[in-house]
């Protein structure tokens, strides 16, 4: 009876989840097209998606700084990913995995889980260096992590943060061209807070300090 469990178990294809997390400029695009790459040498089938919000260069494919590709279908959000997949998909691979939406590591699991590798490449710290959701999350339930440096401009050591060079406060600013730079640890600088969190952070300074002057 164990032994056909057993037996059964070990039928069964295999799933993963691999996600290679950086900086902008760390090549983790490049990578991911390179793993996704192996795979269709191997005669594996593979899907690839990316967010539309992501419109640089071709619309269709993944594409890396250094112009590697590889054909894509762009989606709202991650739960269009179980809608699009075709059921002898071996393996999933995703770019910019940060803009899929808080169900990324649910989906990924139940790909995963259905015996599927699946491979992301995303942001793991947005442009004030705080942790992207859903990244977290994603970095927590998977087998393998790898994140993969880039070099700081100013001093080059290697770099883990994005440097925005605009005082532009949205979370999300798409085409790293110009806007951004790959910064170290030491030489990064949090981008100023917009004026609401400004007030917000002075109102708890503020209450704070009342706490201590009434101690
Ligand atoms: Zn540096």
């Amino acid at each position: 009876m164990e032994e056909i469990a057993l037996a059964d178990a070990l039928a069964r294809p295999r799933g993963w989840i691999e996600v290679i997390a950086g900086g902008m400029f760390s090549g983790k695009t490049e990578a991911l097209i390179t793993r996704l790459r192996r795979a269709l040498i191997a005669r594996q089938a593979v899907q690839a998606f990316k967010p539309r919000l992501d419109d640089r260069y071709e619309a269709n494919f993944i594409v890396s700084h250094s112009r590697l590709r590889i054909e894509t279908q762009v989606i709202e959000q991650a739960e269009d990913i179980l809608e699009r997949l075709s059921p002898e998909t071996q393996v999933v691979g995703i770019d910019e995995g940060q803009f899929l939406g808080g169900e990324l590591a649910a989906v990924c699991c139940r790909l995963a889980n259905e015996g599927r590798r699946v491979i992301i490449a995303a942001l793991d710290l947005d442009y004030r260096g705080e942790p992207f959701e859903p990244i977290p999350r994603l970095l927590a339930l998977a087998e393998y992590v790898v994140k993969p440096q880039a070099i700081c401009v100013a001093c080059g050591h290697p770099a883990n943060f994005s440097q925005r060079l605009t005082a532009d406060a949205r979370r999300v600013v798409v085409g790293a061209d110009g806007l951004y730079e790959a910064r170290c640890r030491r030489c990064f600088v949090p981008h100023p807070v917009p004026p609401s969190e400004a007030l917000k952070s002075e109102a708890i300074l503020e209450s704070e300090a009342v706490k201590e002057a009434v101690k």
